[in-house]
């Protein structure tokens, strides 16, 4: 998900918000205070409305952090490194490296999110129980949180993929089937029904109740969990079909190598425009020193090329991640997302035999797709 600022690292964990975040914040904050508490508290000060308002709109988001950080702490217990958490106009979303290896684990993990949701909502509601009859603007505030938290919950609870309630749907038919894919299929099948119904509801209320706001707003998250239903299936699918090759029948073998000793510029006249790659192997006599990307390239400025060696600027072999000729092309996808890289090199028994790229990785599905394989 592209443009989204940097919040901080919390455990290591990346939180980010995506621009569509400000939309939904400021509906959220000037529908509290200037509808709903108005209409429930009509003696409050005009700036307390707003004051409370931009502090109950802030907790919400907060709690759907919280929800992700669930998931993302239970998924990291189990094996499964998260890069980053990201708020965007319709909630949240974790980013996993991977999926679960096991029903159990993505059961965990998914049940996760909404039983934090759940605990939240029912704090706000004890709060709301403590003040509603001494601090009034602390009660309103803890009374909706608490209402949508619980709704939060529900909402992901329903079992359509990917939402949370479709991944706890699927790990079930997972355990009983033990068949992945199928049971991925049936889930995200459910998911695209779920989006269908909530389009075709939101177009019902905008023309037989008239509310043409919450009408166009289910439409649209409709719209938008229809849409991640198809494309989760399709990334389901792609493991099938990676899982099914190796490194050895994925890489690239005729990878351009070059002396660790060679300046930049001749790297770049020599190698990078005769052939056309973007990443070469550094080597000599067959011993690999490392790798060279264009992006290792433009670390050094124009001037500079003719006075600086491949090897100042390659990524080391000690700080490469490497893959072997018979490991399956879905754990290298895997790994790469994990270390955030996009090439590897594929080793047999100390010697570089080729190269495997994301892109490579992403022809193979292509090739097979446009066969009808
Ligand atoms: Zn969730």
């Amino acid at each position: 998900m592209g443009n989204a600022f940097n919040l901080g690292r919390v455990f290591g964990i990346q939180f980010r918000l995506h621009y569509t975040w400000f939309i939904i914040f400021i509906l959220i904050t000037t529908s509290l205070s200037w509808q709903l508490f108005p209409r429930s508290y009509p003696d409050w000060p005009w700036l307390l409305y707003w004051v409370i308002g931009i502090v109950t709109s802030l907790l919400f988001f907060t709690s759907v952090l919280a929800h992700e950080l669930a998931h993302s702490l239970v998924g990291r217990a189990h094996g499964i490194p998260v890069r980053s958490i990201t708020l965007f106009i319709f909630g949240g979303i974790a980013e996993m490296t991977k999926e679960a290896a096991h029903p159990g684990a993505e059961f965990k993990m998914a049940a996760a999110g909404p039983a934090c949701s759940l605990v939240i909502g029912g704090l706000f509601a004890l709060l709301y129980l403590l003040t509603r009859s001494t601090i009034q603007p602390i009660a309103a505030m803890a009374l909706w949180l608490a209402y949508i938290n619980v709704a939060l919950a529900v909402f992901n609870l329903i079992p359509g993929f990917p939402l949370d309630g479709g991944r706890v749907f699927r790990s079930i038919l997972w355990r009983i089937s033990g068949n992945y894919g199928r049971s991925s299929r049936i889930a995200a099948r459910v998911g695209q029904g779920i989006g269908y119904l909530l389009i075709l509801g939101g177009i019902l209320i905008m023309f037989i109740l008239h509310d043409w706001f919450s009408g166009l707003w289910m439409v649209f998250i409709g719209w938008f969990l229809g849409n991640a239903a198809s494309v989760s299936y399709r990334q389901v699918q792609w493991r099938e079909v990676l899982r099914g090759f190796t490194a050895s029948q994925a890489m690239t073998s005729d990878c351009p190598a070059v002396s660790p000793g060679a300046t930049v510029n001749q790297l770049v006249q020599e190698y990078a425009f005769a052939t056309g790659h973007s990443c070469f192997l550094v080597a000599e006599e067959g011993r690999l020193w490392g790798i060279v990307t264009l992006h290792n390239i433009k670390t050094v400025s124009q001037p500079d090329w003719n006075v600086t060696q491949v090897k100042e600027i390659m990524t080391p072999v000690d700080k490469l991640k490497v893959a072997y000729p018979e490991q399956d092309a879905l754990s290298i996808l895997e790994q790469m997302n994990e270390s955030n890289i996009n090439q590897m090199p594929v080793v047999s028994e100390g010697r570089v035999i080729g190269l495997i790229a994301r892109d490579s990785l992403i022809r193979l599905l292509r090739i097979r797709s446009q066969l009808g394989m």
